[in-house]
């Protein structure tokens, strides 16, 4: 019997949950296609994690170099060209987004560079004129920067522009206090431009622990990072090359770039969800069950579009578990709980669990164990920079219900810190283990 589709998926949105999704559908024997408007491999790896990761080891240097004096080495005149670590950033970019490309087509998942647009219930128009029809249907179309509402705002850039600079400005304000705001601040700051953060609150990274949270704002302003807090946007404009910012507390202050990271917004417009019948929540996002199909039966939403958690290994988990409900054989919802996440500021801070602030609203007392240390790298290089790792444990058990630390590496031992934690072991484990020294990595089990 001929089938009555022309495709059993089709996915909009080749970023990491679109092809995860596509993939591993594939892989179950499923017929599959991918329509992507911009870039195969989406904000991750082409304007997001992967190249900014790269801008920050290119920006440490700049401390590692002060460093290494003390460590008896001399480096004369060090300098720093941005046009080289941009191009091989971006070069390295192209790669990925080849290799991303190479892996659908060696699973034989159809690629369509266009737009597509939902025109039925199973029916979706590409922008090159083609109607094509599909069994199952996949949104996986990502979020997009948030834009202030304010006079002069498109003489602002965002992350998605960061990457492309021609040249470093001299003086940025970044509007934000969250992930991008933070480390992209970092970035700039190791490069020399002068940072100011501007946030519409008193606070930045709210949902990490306060303790963490404080001590990178004492070691940004250590470092040369202005900050306006409660300040909101009145205006911008341009003045000669300067653009001048009006805000809400403050006094105008006068730059020469304005970065927008004052979050993402889920991308759902013009995709014809309406047409489909595909409820959307309050921020604009696809409203989806723990198997993350839609109140369409046929529909279902992977990343970031689905607003849940706006995190790249989240979309991928997302989308390889929906292949494997519908494809595979094997429903699986995805567990949200217990999701490690790190900011990749200088120094970077991790955290996974409850803040010590949620665990005692939900459970009322509890154990707090904390380590405040110099690293020993940080003691010979002269770097007045303290580490801080916190645990946070139920009282009675001791079972951990968070750990939180900021200073060098941190996102990279929390990985292995968060196994501890989803797995719910206790500090009593920890302190059965012989710690490896010396290791920064070693406070966590000699936490007192
Ligand atoms: P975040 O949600 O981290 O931070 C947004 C910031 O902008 C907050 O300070 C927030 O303030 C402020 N804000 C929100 N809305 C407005 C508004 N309307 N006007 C003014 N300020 C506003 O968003 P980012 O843009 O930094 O990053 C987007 C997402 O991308 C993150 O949530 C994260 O999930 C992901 N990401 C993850 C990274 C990582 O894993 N290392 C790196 C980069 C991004 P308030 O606190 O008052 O709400």
């Amino acid at each position: 019997m001929p089938d009555i589709y022309d495709y059993d998926l089709f996915v909009i949105g080749a970023g990491s949950g679109g092809v995860r999704a596509s993939r591993v559908a594939a892989s179950h024997g499923a017929k599959v296609a991918v329509a992507e408007e911009h870039r195969v491999g989406g904000t991750c790896v082409i304007r997001g994690c992967v190249p900014k990761k790269m801008l920050i080891y290119g920006a440490h240097f700049a401390e590692d170099l002060e460093d290494a004096k003390n460590f008896g080495w001399t480096i004369e005149n060090p300098k720093f060209d941005w046009p080289t670590l941009r191009d091989n950033v971006l070069n390295d970019v192209d790669r990925l987004n080849g290799l991303y490309t190479n892996t659908l087509d060696n699973h034989g998942v159809e690629v369509i560079l266009e737009r597509a647009t939902l025109v039925g219930p199973h029916e979706i128009e590409l922008s090159g004129g083609r109607t094509v029809t599909a069994k199952y249907i996949l949104i996986a179309t990502g979020a997009r920067p948030h834009l202030p509402d304010c006079a002069g705002n498109e003489l602002g850039i965002t992350s998605n522009e960061a990457f492309h600079l021609d040249k470093l400005p001299e003086r940025i304000l970044i509007a934000g206090g969250g992930y991008i705001a933070n480390e992209f601040a970092g970035i700039f700051n190791e490069f020399g431009v002068k940072v100011t953060i501007m946030t519409r609150s008193d606070q930045m990274l709210r949902q990490y622990d306060e303790s963490l949270r404080e001590r990178l704002l004492h070691i940004s302003m250590l470092k040369g990072i202005d900050f306006r807090f409660n300040a909101e946007f009145k205006g911008i404009e341009k003045k000669g090359d300067c653009l001048v910012v009006s805000m809400t507390n403050h006094e105008d202050i006068e730059t020469d770039c304005v970065m927008y990271a004052t979050g993402r917004v889920p991308n759902t417009e013009g995709l014809g969800l309406d047409v489909a019948g595909v409820e959307l929540g309050d921020a604009g996002e696809i409203v989806v069950d723990r198997f993350s199909k839609t109140n369409v039966d046929h529909i279902y939403a992977v990343g970031d579009v689905t607003n849940r958690v706006q995190l790249t290994p989240v979309a991928i988990r997302e989308g390889q578990a929906f292949a494997d409900t519908v494809f595979g054989g094997a429903p699986t919802a995805v567990d949200h709980n217990c999701v490690p996440s790190a900011v990749f500021s200088h120094p970077p801070l991790a955290g996974v669990g409850l803040t010590e602030k949620e665990a005692r609203t939900q459970y009322g007392s509890v154990k707090v164990y904390e380590s405040d240390f110099r690293p020993m790298k940080n003691v010979l290089a002269g770097r007045d920079e303290r580490s801080l790792y916190k645990m946070v444990c139920e009282e009675n058990s001791g079972k951990i219900l968070g750990i939180h630390m900021i200073g060098p590496d941190a996102a990279e031992i929390m990985q292995a810190a968060a196994v501890a934690v989803k797995a719910g072991l206790t500090k009593a484990d920890f302190d059965a283990t012989v710690a490896i020294h010396p290791t920064m990595a070693e406070e966590l089990v000699l936490l007192k």
